[in-house]
């Protein structure tokens, strides 16, 4: 029985830095993520939101070992993760990808496809491999199974995809899921579909899930906690409801504000300043000083120039990193 309380992968001060140019001492560096923590627990969803270039894809894949971290520890039920063989690890931690089109071989059936993982990972025969098939596929609500063996990924639609690359993930019975914007390449009718997919196999089988996602309202709805990244820096966090309905950082403000959620237009003591939208992600090659969002905050004063902020902590676990949040 897996406890809910215990997280199951800590991260701490995790930094990952990109060479860029050429080699010699004046070598540059993208700083795609600065000191990220956090950790994920069994059968909870933590949301990890941000515009594109935020880092937020860059950390799921340095948790899914895709990238080495530049500084920074990565725990797996506290066992530190570099004393894990890269096969072993990746058999508890899978990630799902954005383009589930793009993740499938077009060459390979979803036979092949799924009886590759079983195999690899000893959890069938090649006696065996095509009983444990109906079972993984009914699991993505794929039925009858029949239907969907022999098919290869054009022959598809997108949903009928993203849950192939699901069962696929399923299939060396992993603990965690890191799913990248898991549903931004579906179309709007079948994100829902495969939101509720997740979710039952969080509750039934108690897997952590990352959830990487642009869509603030869809972490509301989807995620128990949500995580805002800017420009490869966390700056808030908490529960989903919390930093959604009364956000305290300007950046999630402004996420709100382009996001709009009819529950929360109709809720009078949710506080969403509404902030205009100015400017873009700054280079991370060349990020700016102090707080990374000074360029764009309609409040910064001189010391957000100056000093990144420390972490306020709120209540109820919210958190922020801002000078000049208001309560
Ligand atoms: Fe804006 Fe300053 Fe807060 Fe950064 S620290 S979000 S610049 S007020």
């Amino acid at each position: 029985m897996k406890d809910v309380n215990t997280p199951i992968l800590t991260v701490q001060g995790l930094q990952k830095y990109f060479p860029v140019g050429s080699f010699g001492i004046r070598r540059r560096y993208l700083r795609a993520v600065e000191d990220v923590s956090f950790s994920l627990y069994p059968g909870k969803v933590t949301a990890l939101v941000g515009e594109s270039g935020s880092g937020k894809t860059t950390v799921a894949r340095v948790l899914a070992r895709i990238y080495e971290p530049t500084a920074g520890k990565i725990s797996l039920n506290g066992q530190d993760a570099r004393s894990i063989s890269q096969r072993a690890y990746r058999r508890r931690v899978q990630m799902i990808f954005q383009d589930p089109f793009s993740s499938l071989n077009p060459a390979n059936s979803v036979e092949y496809t799924l009886s590759r993982p079983l195999l690899a990972h000893g959890h069938a025969t090649f006696r065996s491999v095509r009983q444990h098939l109906p079972n993984l596929l009914q699991r993505v609500s794929l039925t009858p199974a029949e239907q969907f063996m022999k098919k290869h990924p054009h022959e598809l639609s997108g949903g009928q995809r993203q849950r192939v690359a699901i069962a696929r993930a399923l299939a060396v019975k992993p603990e965690i899921l890191l799913a990248d914007e898991p549903v931004s390449m579906l179309d709007v009718s079948i994100r829902l579909d495969i939101l509720n997919l997740m979710t039952q196999l969080k509750e039934e089988e108690k897997l952590a899930i990352l959830f990487i996602t642009h869509d603030i309202a869809s972490a509301r709805y989807f995620a128990e906690e949500t995580l805002v990244m800017y420009a490869g820096q966390m700056v808030e966090g908490g529960s989903s409801e919390e930093v959604t309905q009364q956000p305290k950082h300007p950046y999630t403000q402004l996420l709100l504000s382009a996001a709009p959620d009819p529950d929360r237009l109709a809720d009078p003591s949710a506080e969403i300043p509404v902030l205009p939208a100015r400017g873009e992600i700054p280079s991370l090659v060349h990020p700016p000083s102090g707080c990374r969002f000074h360029p764009r905050c309609p409040i910064a004063t001189q010391v957000c120039k100056e000093q990144f902020p420390q972490r306020t902590e709120l209540e109820n676990g919210h958190w922020v990193h801002c000078h000049n949040y208001k309560r």
